[in-house]
């Protein structure tokens, strides 16, 4: 499971602090040192850990008292609040368009889920949104990555606009834009090129999407069993095309949380789901509270 290992850390030493009358300095002082390697040891950034631990030391030490908690209890809300704050706070919404159809051009590495989400995202908007995408194959370089979302679109009983791999990926997103305003599809779901490492071409021609296309939402899709190299795979798309939000998928590998925790902190972007798991109904609002709660347990 995701987070194993930093939730039985925390957890460990959040029962040492939890049933406490008292807390002192010291107190404080032995728990955020314990939360601070069990952060580092899942992976999380560590400008971000020494950012953290010193809000949370702050806020612990200093803090007003509630009558409805135990001191030992107020220190963990502190950690719980934090965490939550540190992965984005609130959780995120997807843009509406104010004229339909609303544009999200999906975009990351090969082998991140891109295609997988394109479909997992589709089928969300349908089910829980009561939307009507077209799913758009923009990556012509790969005749494969075109047939896996046409076996999606199958699936999900979902239209799919293709032009091949001879067209330019400008215009087929213009083109599926014109398609989707005919048909009355409320979303178009633009399912762009990967490549094995970010890249001049590749970046040049998601921007030349952007601008001509103008999409509501742009969304990295990274994988979060890759760590640190998803912080900085999202740092560097983030830096060339201003992303609106991140997907993180296979949360539910053993990942150690460290994308998770860094993301938000790194890029400013909120991570809007996450991918549970590999079949289409397996995707996820993300939820920070819900997810340090998870954590803390
Ligand atoms: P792309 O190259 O970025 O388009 O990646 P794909 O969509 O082809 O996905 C790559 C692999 O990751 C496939 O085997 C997917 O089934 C798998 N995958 C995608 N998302 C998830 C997820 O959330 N959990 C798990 N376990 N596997 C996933």
């Amino acid at each position: 499971m995701a987070f194993e290992g930093l939730a039985d850390r925390l957890q460990g030493t959040i029962k040492k602090i939890t049933g406490k009358g008292k807390v002192s300095e010291q107190d404080v002082k032995e728990m955020t040192r314990e939360v601070r390697l069990a952060l580092l040891e899942a992976d999380v950034n560590f400008k971000v850990v020494k950012q953290l631990i010193a809000r949370i030391k702050e806020r612990a030490v200093g803090q007003e008292v509630m009558e409805s908690l135990t001191p030992g209890q107020q220190v963990i809300k502190v950690v719980k609040d934090e965490l939550t704050n540190l992965m984005g706070g609130e959780q995120s919404k997807i843009a509406v368009a104010d004229r339909p159809p609303t544009v999200i051009m999906m975009v990351g590495l090969q082998g991140a889920g891109k295609t997988t989400t394109t479909g997992k995202l589709a089928n969300h908007l349908r089910k829980k949104h009561n939307r009507n995408p077209l799913l758009v194959a923009c990556d012509i370089y790969r005749p494969a990555a075109i047939k896996q979302l046409e076996t999606l679109g199958t699936q999900l009983d979902m239209p799919v606009f293709s032009l091949g791999t001879e067209a330019n990926p400008v215009d087929i997103a213009n083109q599926a834009i014109a398609k989707a305003k005919e048909d009355h599809n409320d979303y178009v779901i633009i399912d762009t090129a990967g490549r094995l490492h970010v890249d001049e071409n590749l970046m040049e021609e998601l921007q030349q999407i952007k601008a001509d296309v103008k999409p509501d939402e742009i969304f990295l899709v990274v994988d979060s069993m890759t760590g640190q190299d998803a912080v900085n795979v999202a740092e560097s798309f983030n830096e060339q095309l201003d992303i609106t939000g991140v997907v993180l998928t296979k949360l539910d590998g053993d990942t150690r949380g460290g994308a998770a925790l860094s993301i938000k902190a790194v890029t400013d972007k909120p991570i809007k789901f996450a991918g549970m798991g590999e079949k289409l109904d397996q995707l996820e609002a993300f939820h920070p509270e819900r997810m340090a709660s998870r954590i803390l347990g």
